[in-house]
């Protein structure tokens, strides 16, 4: 159970993040050093979501309508950043369902990035010429209410060894290739010895170069970079490169910290990717701290989405011409290395399109 202070329950807006940056620190919870049991253990009832943070019942009815559609999952790792009593927290935002998810919003659909075109075999995603996308886990450790693959169908999309053997000869045939990304889900929700037995056969293509891994993992849960993870990350002859997902500057604690310092150590490239997200951080001021925050655990800002058009979402939404001016004055808040690029995906165009 998550331990509090008197004050913090009196104040409704304290934080039990232990290095959260305002707000009364509360007594963080005591996480087991186990990340798979850490996964075990996160929270997937919206009741138990209400009471961990202390949010008015009233938020109740709601989040059941939105945990119908697409479940709840928040690990206390997450859960512990967040301002207990406080519905308008940045981070709750992202994992509190809404009843608003049920509506049927024009534009918003199931499959905004039309991947089901782009399956040439289970478990494989080919989009862009010289890089493929292989679902590594069909699960994640936090479900993200934005997320454009909350309709995706991952149970054709879990492949046997034998169905991988298929998709590597894909690989081995397309001398085009020479990235493979490892996504999800979140791949770093499957087994050290599976990812290392698949990017050990990865690395036998020759004409491949580097391994990407598309996680937030590391974010939600820092104790997943551990050594079996830094083993396989390490002695692949692959250049590594992890995108992670932040969002908002309160998502990276002192544990984030350090997992960020081991993967480097290990050699590994870090880049952030985040969505613009009404309500989270479609501000400049959070939006600067955010590159700022993630330049000082060793992260590159990489991409700032706007939402993919999902089904359940449109809450979410940014308008372009809002995305453009903040982005803009943005620039005069950051040196250019932090600046992250505006992009939109779009549906058969060869790359991601920028906007700004
Ligand atoms: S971690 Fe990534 S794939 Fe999983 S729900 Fe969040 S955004 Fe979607």
């Amino acid at each position: 159970m998550i331990t509090r202070t008197p004050t913090a329950l009196q104040s409704g807006n304290a934080t039990h993040g232990e290095d959260a940056s305002e707000g009364v620190t509360l007594t963080p919870r005591q996480h087991s050093q186990d990340w798979q049991a850490q996964l075990r253990d996160a929270v997937r009832d919206p009741r138990a979501l209400c009471r961990h943070l202390g949010l008015d019942p009233a938020w109740l009815p709601g989040a059941e309508e939105g945990h119908a559609l697409f479940p709840v999952r928040v690990p206390h790792a997450y859960l512990s950043r967040i301002r207990y009593g406080d519905a308008d927290d940045p981070l709750l935002r992202q994992v509190l369902p809404l009843e608003r998810e049920s509506d049927s919003v024009a534009g918003f659909v199931s499959d905004p990035l039309e991947e089901a075109e782009h399956r040439p075999r289970p478990g494989l995603i080919h989009k862009y010429r010289n890089r493929v996308l292989l679902i590594a886990s069909p699960a994640c450790a936090i479900n993200c209410r934005y997320c454009f693959r909350r309709h995706f169908p991952y149970a054709e999309n879990s492949p046997s060894r034998a169905q991988w053997e298929s998709t590597l000869d894909y690989l081995r045939q397309d001398t085009s290739i020479n990235e493979a990304i490892f996504s999800g889900g979140d791949p770093l929700a499957s087994p050290d010895r599976r990812l290392a037995w698949l990017a050990e056969r990865l690395a036998d293509i020759p004409h491949l170069k580097r391994l990407r891994l598309h996680t937030r993992l590391p974010v939600v849960i820092p104790d997943r970079v551990d050594g079996a993870l830094l083993d396989w990350l390490a002695a692949t002859r692959l250049q590594t490169v992890m995108v992670v997902h932040i969002n908002h500057p309160n998502e990276i604690d002192t544990h984030v910290a350090d997992a960020m310092a081991r993967l480097r150590g290990a050699g590994v490239t870090l880049l952030n990717q985040s969505v613009l997200l009404r309500g989270v951080n479609d501000d400049v001021e959070t939006l600067a701290r955010l590159s700022e925050r993630l330049f000082d655990v060793g992260i590159l800002p990489y991409y700032l989405h706007v939402l993919d058009p999902v089904e359940g979402a449109a809450h979410f939404d940014v308008s372009d011409a809002e995305a453009i001016t903040l982005v803009e004055t943005l620039r005069a808040h950051l040196a250019g290395f932090l600046m992250p690029r505006l992009v939109r995906e779009v549906p058969g165009e060869a790359s991601k399109t920028p906007l700004a």
